[in-house]
């Protein structure tokens, strides 16, 4: 299992990691990234490379 945590303070809501997600983890709610379907995580980490931010982490469990 992974973990997929996004810092809120860091996120500008500009949906590259919703975009990019193959297994659709991530939606936007109030304007910013939120891991809402973490069960479907593979830990591919293209949301962390695609965020400028560096605002995601994913961790295996
Ligand atoms: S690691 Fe891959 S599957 Fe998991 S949330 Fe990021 S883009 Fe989606």
């Amino acid at each position: 299992m992974w973990q997929v945590t996004v810092d809120k303070e860091k996120c500008t809501g500009d949906e590259e990691c919703v975009d990019i997600c193959p297994m659709d983890v991530l939606e936007m709610v109030d304007g910013k990234a939120e891991p809402v379907n973490m069960d479907e995580c593979e830990g591919c980490e293209s949301c962390v490379e695609v965020c400028e931010e560096d605002a995601i982490t994913v961790e295996e469990i």
